[in-house]
């Protein structure tokens, strides 16, 4: 089964969630964590216009959106994935 995940930086009114999806699958979520522990080198990488595989654009693209920002993952249901 499949679960559209996204990042969510919530403290902006409302809520801003990510454009695109950061996975699809539960099992994306480590993968998720990851980027979100190495954010800052995320960001660089965006502002270097380096390219990644989609769901991790994806996240890179929101980090440097939101470079200090708490962020929580959440699917398309509304849950969160602390
Ligand atoms: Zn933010």
């Amino acid at each position: 089964m499949s679960t559209r995940i996204y990042l969510e930086c919530n403290v902006h009114e409302p809520a801003i969630k990510s454009d695109q999806e950061v996975g699809q699958h539960l099992y994306d979520l480590p993968r998720i964590r990851e980027e979100i522990a190495k954010r800052a080198e995320y960001v660089a990488a965006v502002n270097l216009d380096a390219q990644f595989e989609r769901f991790t654009q994806g996240a890179a693209y929101f980090f440097s959106q939101h470079p200090t920002c708490p962020i929580r993952i959440v699917d398309e249901y509304g849950d969160e994935h602390p």
